[in-house]
């Protein structure tokens, strides 16, 4: 039997904001909370398997330049400086392997950071490692990993949800106070709410891809899984940027991601879209749902039924449009230019065949596959460019229900975590832990998931979506929602 308890006192578990103050009143130095952070995850992550390496000479030689600026040398510090956060292994880091959890890119170590790395160094957060997650992020349970699951901190016999599934059990587990993840259909949102910790899915393009390897470029945004909403806007404030390296970037319209977080819910218009609280959602997901309204209702907020029929379309156009784009973008896997390679084959051509067999995973192979057929010619119009049509109208339904609401809120998942396993060999019902969190990738908008109670001793997460550039707004609500509970305060016993 899991139980829920709280032990604010220690570092672990605080937010980075509480962190960033005994930094301040020096009772804890960056470099001793670095080597402090780097024992926790020696001491936890055997269990858990969240983190595929830890950067350890560099995590402390950052945290002693922290301290320096800490103490009044060289750039002013911000909110994240000496703050220990993790980085989703998709993500380039300079000097240090960078696989995307598959054996194929097993020794690839690039020669520049992503731009978000660049942007945490700057800010004067101590990188500590690399998160584990699906390969190329595909999946939602952190089991197709290349190097092993990674298992939930509430429940060890239960998946984190992915594919940021070694981020967001990091996070809940104490092993770094932040981390980022990559959402292309929920990655961030779905394992933040199956951890019990706060992660958000900013509007496309507010953050850079430049150095992260591409799943479905047209869908993939880096956003933070945090403890709590303040956090989540500080780390939001760090790796935003317009960046000339991603042409699908653009600065965003508004100074602060937190400029609406002391704003309360008076006034403030919801909708509750039904298609979300249909088929399959667990009894113990919807309660906690009906009572996180309750919540809004009493800070202010009127909350309205509404409906966006053509929600039930946005698993269908995902599974066309981000295969197709992922197919493009693993061809450059051929054993030549990065990582691994098979020791065999008597052309080019085979010896890419035997390297991309060998070393690509079975839903990597089945999400190329997939891909490959609907970009076919012959079935190009039936599959992808209907795909994109009905794209199109997701986001105009959108578009149009957000004349009448403020921000949207759902549940972030149907269901709890699972047990680990349990969905291995039925990719449909693993396809279905993202319904809630999909069409909002397919129409670019803001997203954050919060803690909003436990079912079956395990977290439930409420999703507030918002229109685009809406993130200030998501921010808010969830903000509002998080300070009215104690959810956030909760942790896992490990
Ligand atoms: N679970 C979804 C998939 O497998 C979404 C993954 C993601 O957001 N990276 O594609």
């Amino acid at each position: 039997m899991v139980t829920r308890v709280s032990r604010p006192s220690d570092i672990h578990f605080l937010p980075a904001h509480e962190i960033r103050k005994m930094l301040d009143s020096r009772d804890l130095s960056s470099a001793e909370l670095a080597r402090s952070t780097l024992a926790r995850i020696a001491e936890v992550d055997e269990e858990l398997n969240a983190v595929l390496k830890t950067i350890e000479d560099g995590a402390l030689a950052m945290a002693d330049e922290a301290d320096m600026r800490l103490r009044g040398s060289g750039p002013e510090p911000g909110p994240l400086t000496g703050i220990p956060v993790l980085v989703k292994d998709n993500m380039s880091t300079a000097g240090t392997e960078t696989t995307a959890a598959s054996k194929i890119l097993s020794g690839y170590v690039p020669p520049f950071d992503a731009e978000v790395v660049s942007r945490l160094k700057d800010a004067g957060a101590v990188i500590v490692g690399k998160g584990n997650l699906d390969e190329f992020a595909m999946g939602s349970s952190n089991e197709h990993s290349a190097f092993g699951h990674v298992n939930n901190p509430w429940d060890t016999s239960r998946v984190p949800g992915g594919s940021s599934g070694g981020a967001a059990a990091a996070v809940a587990a104490g092993e770094c106070a932040a981390a980022l993840g990559s959402d292309t259909g929920g990655s961030i949102r779905q394992p933040a709410a199956l951890c019990g910790v706060v992660g958000m899915k900013p509007t496309y393009g507010l953050v850079s891809r430049y150095g992260l390897i591409a799943f479905a470029s047209s869908l993939d945004q880096i956003g933070p899984i945090t403890r709590d909403v303040r956090d989540c806007a500080d780390v939001l404030n760090a790796i935003a940027s317009h960046d000339s390296k991603d042409s699908t970037s653009v600065a965003a319209p508004f100074e602060d991601f937190g400029e609406k977080l002391s704003n309360d819910l008076d006034g403030m218009r919801l909708g509750v879209p039904q298609e979300y609280l249909v088929e399959g959602i667990e009894p113990g997901v919807r309660s906690a749902f009906e009572e996180s309204l309750e919540v809004l209702r009493s800070l202010g907020a009127t909350i309205e039924e509404t409906s966006l029929p053509l929600t039930d379309q946005a698993l269908a156009v995902y599974y066309i449009i981000a295969p197709s784009e992922a197919s493009a973008n693993l061809s450059r896997y051929d054993g030549v230019k990065y990582g691994s390679a098979a020791d065999d084959g008597l052309n080019a051509a085979e010896f890419s065949q035997h390297t991309r067999g060998e070393m690509f995973g079975d839903e990597v192979k089945r999400r190329i596959l997939i891909g490959t057929y609907a970009l076919s010619a012959g079935y190009y119009d039936a599959y992808y460019k209907k795909a994109q049509q009905v794209r199109t109208l997701i986001r105009q339904e959108f578009t149009e229900a957000f004349t009448r609401f403020d921000a949207l809120v759902t549940p972030t998942s149907p269901s709890i975590a699972f047990k680990t396993g349990a969905r291995m060999n039925d990719p449909l019902q693993m396809y279905l832990a993202d319904v809630c969190t999909i069409p909002v990738n397919i129409a670019g908008l803001p997203g954050i998931s919060v803690p909003a109670g436990f079912s079956e001793e395990m977290p439930v997460g409420l999703q507030v979506i918002g229109p685009q550039f809406g993130d200030p707004t998501v921010l808010q609500v969830a903000h509002a929602y998080e300070q009215a509970t104690d959810w956030h305060r909760t942790h896992p016993p490990i």
